[in-house]
């Protein structure tokens, strides 16, 4: 008996943990800081602890009221209705479930290149096929219609990021309206917000409400994450935004209760603290700026919590990078095999990345990369 042929399946590579990291090099864990998986830098919101710590003694329970209550106050700060919202174990459950919702055995999805791996990975999962459009380094990673529209095929969801992990480029909301009123009628497009907070832009709830002078649709849906600004990215929590026609199918395809009571506790927490994520995108605007100021090589402008840095040989870098305590991505994973993508700090931390790679560039004779900027 054997599993069946997963041998187009990618296995998904995460950034590394400190502890895993000294474990490795024999070290003292207190040495490293981590900045390689974008996660908030001022750990969760103290409500958000609080919760999880009095929801503790009654875990017992399967999760049915907490997850009406953040339904709808989720729902609340959106102005939608709670079927829209779509809770799911991680922005990476909500990718499943709109899966779920569309592909037929044998469809594909279209997703960017470089990018974010679940996307394929989970399209896998469910039978369907994938294929790529690419985010070129000679357009300065930018995102328009177009770039989307010359590999679109018919494929059943295209899959737009913005701000785009890894490169930190967004894609205007126009060009969305125009990607969704181009492509065929059985066509998704999903846009992943899951850095939405730390970028200076609408949501593209927009396209589906018809706010802000666009037409209302219902070929478009958004994903969103308590990962990243939120700082819960070890509850797992996140959700899709879908048009209010599709609301029936989350019955029919979610997982029963993938958001636990933890997570919706900590979730309903987390949404009223708005000093947390306040304070926690003001760090990453001034964390990104810094290191694109201060680092000796081409860094592109980012509105995520991370910033995409050109050094040559990633995997060199970055390995001498957490050799001096700074344990930050090497994009090779992305198919971005002369970048290292570093998320954003505190201010003591984006100083001693800084520095650090600032070194391992000289030590190790990185030469300055051939760049364009959009
Ligand atoms: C982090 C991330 C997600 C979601 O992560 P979860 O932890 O599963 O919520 C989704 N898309 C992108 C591009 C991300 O970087």
């Amino acid at each position: 008996m054997q599993p069946r042929d997963l041998s187009d399946h990618v296995a998904y590579e995460a950034g590394r943990g400190i502890e895993e990291v000294a474990r490795e090099l024999g070290r003292n864990p207190s040495e490293f800081v981590k900045l390689a998986s974008n996660e908030n830098p001022h750990g969760p919101s103290p409500a958000a602890t609080e919760a999880i710590r009095e929801t503790a003694a009654s875990v017992n329970g399967y999760p049915k009221a907490a997850h009406a209550d953040l339904t709808e106050a989720i729902a609340d700060q959106w102005g939608l209705v709670d079927a829209q919202i779509w809770l799911a174990n991680g922005g990476d459950g909500a990718i499943d479930y709109l899966h779920r919702a569309t592909v037929e055995p044998g469809e594909d999805v279209l997703v960017p290149d470089p990018g974010f791996a679940y996307y394929g990975m989970s399209a896998r999962f469910h039978h369907g096929g994938v294929t790529e459009y690419t985010i070129s380094r000679a357009d300065g990673f930018a995102q328009t219609a177009e770039t989307v529209l010359e590999h679109y095929d018919g494929e059943r969801i295209v899959w737009l990021t913005s701000p785009h992990n890894p490169t930190g480029s967004t894609i205007a909301l126009d060009d969305i309206e125009h990607v969704a009123a181009e492509t065929g009628e059985d066509t998704l497009v999903v846009v992943d917000e899951a850095y939405g907070e730390f970028a200076d832009r609408d949501s593209a709830v927009s396209l589906l409400e018809g706010r802000n002078g666009f037409d209302a649709r219902d070929d478009v849906a958004v994903l969103r994450t308590f990962s990243k600004a939120y700082g819960l990215a070890g509850v797992r929590l996140g959700y899709a935004i879908v048009p209010e026609a599709w609301s029936e199918a989350y019955t029919r395809v979610n997982t029963p209760f993938a958001a636990s009571e933890l997570a919706c506790r900590a979730g309903l927490a987390a949404l009223e603290d708005d000093d947390h994520v306040n304070r926690t995108v003001e760090t990453a605007r001034e964390s990104r700026a810094a290191m694109r100021d201060h680092l000796e090589t081409h860094v592109w402008e980012s509105e995520g919590n991370f910033v995409l840095a050109a050094v040559g040989d990633a995997s060199a870098v970055a390995e001498e990078t957490q050799a001096r305590g700074v344990i930050v991505r090497d994009c090779s994973s992305f198919g971005l095999p002369g970048c290292v993508r570093v998320t954003c700090g505190t201010e003591a931390e984006t100083e001693r990345a800084i520095e650090t790679l600032n070194a391992v560039l000289v030590d190790l004779d990185v030469q300055p990369a051939e760049v364009t900027e959009p």
